[in-house]
């Protein structure tokens, strides 16, 4: 990158994060930006990176290896054939939207000898373009997702629909506070370059910001589904 769209990134990093309360971490959300800005924001003193497809995920962090261990969330859609390379890669998973994903994720990472930190994906709107638990199938299902061997459950993570206004953001954002609170969960992973505001000021904990630190992302890299106001 150039020195310029250096110092542009480390500013904005800056700016972010000075307006974020103390219990609020950034999350770099990297997916569709090259290794050259994660080591960039590495340089402003960014560690932790959100990225939704594995292969392209794997391709960056080998090629950063010499920066040394980086904090990686995945925070796509997590197709049951790439649990073991996520389990592998990721010690936070925001994106566990389904029993049967978490049961697989829990023998997994038994078999592998991980315990990954795990935030479960809930949608407290009907959008037909997210996955993730509706709130009562996760109250109703949750003393077997909490007992699950390997795993350990921190939070629960949602992505706000599109087209609601700032005020229904931030209701979705405390109800989902408050679901948190409810199940004795620590993290919130809330907020995203168009709604971090209103999910700060519902108590988030982890906004995942992409576009507003980083740039829009280059669009041959739409072409591969994922989770997020992006996908497809
Ligand atoms: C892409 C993505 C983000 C970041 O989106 P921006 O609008 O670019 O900040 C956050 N969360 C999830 C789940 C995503 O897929």
């Amino acid at each position: 990158m150039p020195d310029s769209e250096n110092r542009g990134l480390a500013a904005r990093l800056e700016a972010i994060r000075a307006q974020l309360p103390p219990s609020c971490r950034l999350l770099a959300v990297s997916k569709g930006h090259p290794a050259a800005a994660i080591r960039a924001a590495v340089a402003a003193g960014q560690r932790s990176f959100g990225e939704s497809r594995l292969q392209e995920a794997m391709a960056k962090q080998d090629a950063l290896a010499d920066l040394g261990p980086l904090d990686w969330h995945f925070i796509g859609r997590l197709q049951a054939n790439k649990a073991r390379g996520v389990l592998r890669r990721f010690g936070t998973i925001h994106s566990l939207d389904s029993v049967a994903l978490a049961q697989r994720l829990a023998r997994i990472a038994a078999e592998e000898e991980r315990s990954p930190a795990v935030l479960f994906q809930v949608k407290f709107r009907p959008d037909p373009a997210k996955t993730g638990f509706e709130p009562e199938a996760l109250r109703a299902r949750w003393q077997e997702l909490s007992a699950l061997p390997a795993l350990r459950p921190v939070g629960l993570m949602t992505i706000a629909p599109m087209g609601l206004e700032a005020a229904e953001r931030r209701a979705l954002f405390q109800e989902c506070a408050a679901l948190a609170a409810e199940l004795g969960l620590p993290e919130r992973s809330m907020g995203m370059s168009g709604d971090w505001p209103e999910a700060v000021t519902a108590g988030s904990t982890w906004v995942r910001l992409g576009s507003s630190l980083f740039g829009d992302r280059p669009s041959q890299n739409l072409a591969i589904p994922d989770v997020g106001r992006y996908s497809g």
